[in-house]
């Protein structure tokens, strides 16, 4: 297997499935994507909050977290919940965060997170250029309202100046720079002035349209299996009994990937990191950036006309249910941030739900498995999908054409919790 056109199956056609096919089928490789739910066929990426964010370079698993997290739980609308339940599989995810939310652990994370945080966003520049969706680059605003959340952000952005990125901590009286058509409440915050924002039904319209002009076909089936010759994986097998044979697998499944790994002995803890987003067709003030609420972990992106409020992190394996007071807890949090907007506004709007695949280390699994040379493993990037996944599907297509990687990938390794 070098560098000559191979047959590729991708399992998974949400943002993460897809840009490793549009990458590889832009290197002459023959894709397949394959995804059950064609009413999706982005996944959990399409209602997304849009954000492209070099300034994530602190992992989900990362000291206080777990403290603010109990706190959290006994609050109906705070942004975060984990319902406690009988499951080998989430204990073995909460112990294994556990024993990441430490210094050392985003001591050793900041630097890869930094680098393929950046060059996801070069790549992001090169696609919204050559396939016409449009990048906002006018970077984000990380919004406090009290004093401590100040400190602790001026804090994140010496560290992120300390990596070479971009952080301007600012006080109130710059919020009308930011934003001269709406009134912002907040004590400052940091302007992360490389970050960029999107609308992710344009992207992952932009990377299907790719694949399908470089010779790529998708197919609505469920994957159940894998085809095996001796003991190597040759392909998937769907739940019509069809199968589907190539040179090589990527297994691009947000957190379903999980129990497919299983079929390959393989452990890939992951659970689903639940979250909500409203958006307003018709907002009654324009944004001019895209915001992070502190205080109430909440994430607003203007797209276009529109604008899109989302938030909550609930720790619930692959459930999808809607939870009421959380989404109100939404609401309100971005009322109290952008006052001139009311409750009343979401009166009606229908919510979307997406699962953010979360592996224990807030790292994502990208890697050739050691056990089965023809299946690559594409997933938990938890909050940061969208935003890593050119990088992704760029790695992805190195590591099928052999050549050398630009990222050392030891640390994503999707072996690394076997
Ligand atoms: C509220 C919210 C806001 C977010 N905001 C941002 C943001 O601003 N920026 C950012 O970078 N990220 C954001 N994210 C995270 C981002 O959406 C996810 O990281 C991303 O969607 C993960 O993509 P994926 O392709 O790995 O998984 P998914 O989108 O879940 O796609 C996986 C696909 O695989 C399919 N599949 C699974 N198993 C099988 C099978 N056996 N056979 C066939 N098909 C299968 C599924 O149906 C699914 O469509 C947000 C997430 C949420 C919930």
């Amino acid at each position: 297997m070098g560098k000559e056109t191979q047959s590729v199956v991708i399992v998974g056609g949400g943002v993460i499935g897809l840009a490793c096919g549009y990458y590889l089928a832009g290197s002459g490789h023959r894709v397949t994507v394959i995804e059950r739910d064609s009413s999706l066929l982005s996944g959990s990426s399409e209602g997304n909050a849009g954000m492209v964010v070099p300034s994530h370079f602190i992992p989900l698993a990362a000291p206080g977290v777990i403290s603010q997290g109990l706190k959290w739980m006994l609050d109906p609308k705070s942004p975060f919940f984990l319902r406690p339940r009988l499951d080998f599989g989430l204990m073995r995810w909460l112990w294994l965060f556990y024993r990441h939310a430490n210094t050392d652990h985003v001591k050793r994370s900041e630097g890869l997170l930094r680098d393929i945080g950046l060059e996801s966003r070069r790549l992001h520049q090169e696609l919204a250029e050559s396939e016409g969706f449009e990048l906002v680059q006018r970077g984000l605003l990380m919004l406090c309202q009290s004093e401590e959340g100040l400190e602790e952000e001026a804090e994140v952005a010496q560290a992120a100046q300390r990596l070479g990125l971009k952080a301007t901590v600012f006080t109130k009286d710059r919020l009308k720079d930011f934003e001269p058509d709406c009134s912002v409440d907040a004590l400052g915050g940091v302007w992360f002035e490389q970050d960029c924002h999107l609308n992710p039904m344009d992207f992952v319209t932009a990377l299907r349209k790719g694949i399908t002009a470089r010779g790529g076909v998708f197919f609505e089936e469920d994957v159940v299996d894998f085809v095996r010759e001796k003991d190597q994986v040759v392909g998937v097998r769907t739940s019509e009994a069809n199968e589907h044979v190539a040179d090589r697998i990527v297994l691009a499944g947000g957190v379903i990937s999980t129990e497919l790994a299983r079929k390959l002995d393989l452990r890939l803890p992951m659970q689903g990191g639940k979250g909500y987003s409203l958006t307003l067709k018709e907002p009654r003030k324009a944004l001019r950036l895209c915001s992070l609420l502190k205080e109430g972990r909440v994430a607003v992106t203007p797209m276009g006309k529109t604008l899109r409020v989302s938030g909550t992190m609930e720790i619930c394996g692959t459930d999808t249910s809607l939870s009421p007071a959380r989404l109100q807890g939404i609401i309100e949090s971005f009322c109290r941030f952008y006052p001139d907007f009311e409750p009343d506004d979401f009166s009606g709007i229908d919510p979307w739900v997406g699962l953010r695949p979360c592996s224990p280390d807030g790292l994502p699994y990208i890697g050739t498995l050691s056990r089965q040379k023809r299946v690559i493993v594409a997933t938990g990037h938890s909050m940061m999908g969208l935003s890593l996944a050119p990088v992704t599907g760029m790695l992805c297509e190195k590591l099928i054409t052999g050549e050398s990687s630009p990222i050392n990938l030891s640390a994503l390794s999707p072996e690394r919790f076997h």
